[in-house]
């Protein structure tokens, strides 16, 4: 929102600062969910500001991507009907060619692009990248989707040392070198708690953690452990938001301090929740270790 008011947006400037210096030369990890670039090409761009706009005032972004219905809109052109089980896509050889595809060939430099357009210097990678993402496969039944086990951060810390935005698809891979599917979410939150960052904020299409999903009033400020099991076991929780709670659950106890759920459909909802007093979203409270 552009107020004319000067006065106004002054305020708005200095009520930056003590968040600019807090999160100065610290690293913070952005989960950039693909149902977010789904909906406009002017939302990358949006998000390519607010992180480049991170980068100018001294923070460390680093990008985590999915590409949930980038996959989706290939595998369909390609007569492939995606499944999934609790939010994770069932993956055999043939969708895996398609996830790589839509990742590594489309949603990965879209991002890095949008970020040179603004200015910021980004590199694109996967979790095979200098062997990152180390993962194996979670069940037989889910073929080609991995957890991650192990994450070497060396390349992706020297480039953050380096003042470089790491932009990382979410793909992990075996010991043998079998690539594996790994939920984005979950991703970034192995790689945030390894990078030791301030903060995860998981970027998606909705204002939250809701605690009826089709009340748009239920929105839970702050989530705790015992709250989201609850909400999972009743099934108040379903889809793709399963494996997003979990992961923003084990980053809080893995020691990020700081996870939110945002919505990234509204106009720079990063920045608003990295430099306002306001409240946006949901925060996740898991305690610490
Ligand atoms: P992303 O691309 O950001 O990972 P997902 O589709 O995987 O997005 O997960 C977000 C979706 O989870 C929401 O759009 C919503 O439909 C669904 N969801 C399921 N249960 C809830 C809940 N209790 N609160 C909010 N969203 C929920
Ligand atoms: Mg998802």
């Amino acid at each position: 929102m552009i107020t004319s008011d000067p006065h106004l947006r002054a305020r708005t400037l200095v009520e930056a600062l003590p968040y600019i210096r807090r999160f100065h030369d610290e690293i913070i990890v952005i989960k950039y969910g693909g149902n977010v670039l789904s909906d406009a090409g002017s939302s990358l761009t949006e998000l390519a500001e607010d992180v480049a706009l991170m980068r100018s005032v001294g923070m460390r972004p680093v990008i985590v991507h999915g590409g949930g219905p980038q996959i989706d809109d290939l595998a369909d052109r390609l007569g492939l009907v995606p499944s999934f089980v609790d939010g994770l896509r069932v993956t055999d050889a043939a969708m895996l060619e398609v996830v790589r595809m839509a990742l590594l060939g489309a949603v990965n430099p879209a991002i890095v692009t949008a970020l040179g357009c603004q200015g910021a210097a980004a590199v694109g990678l996967s979790g095979a990248d200098s062997s990152l993402a180390m993962a194996s496969r979670i069940s037989t039944d889910l073929g080609f989707v991995g957890s991650i086990n192990r994450v070497q951060t060396g390349v992706v810390a020297e480039l953050v040392q380096a003042g470089v935005i790491p932009v990382v698809a979410s793909l992990g891979v075996e010991t043998g070198g079998q690539l594996l599917n790994v939920n984005a979410d979950s991703f970034a939150s192995a790689l945030a708690v390894a990078l030791g960052a301030a903060k995860l904020i998981f970027l998606t299409n909705i204002s939250g953690l809701l605690a009826e999903i089709d009340d748009p009033d239920s929105l839970i400020a702050q989530a705790a452990v015992d709250q989201v099991q609850g909400l999972i076991d009743n099934g108040k929780i379903r889809g793709g938001m399963i494996p997003k709670v979990t992961a923003a659950l084990d980053a809080s106890m893995g020691g990020v301090e700081r996870v939110h759920l945002i919505d990234g459909t509204v106009p720079h909802s990063l920045l608003l929740e990295l430099l306002t007093d306001e409240g946006v979203g949901t925060m996740i409270v898991g305690g610490s270790r």
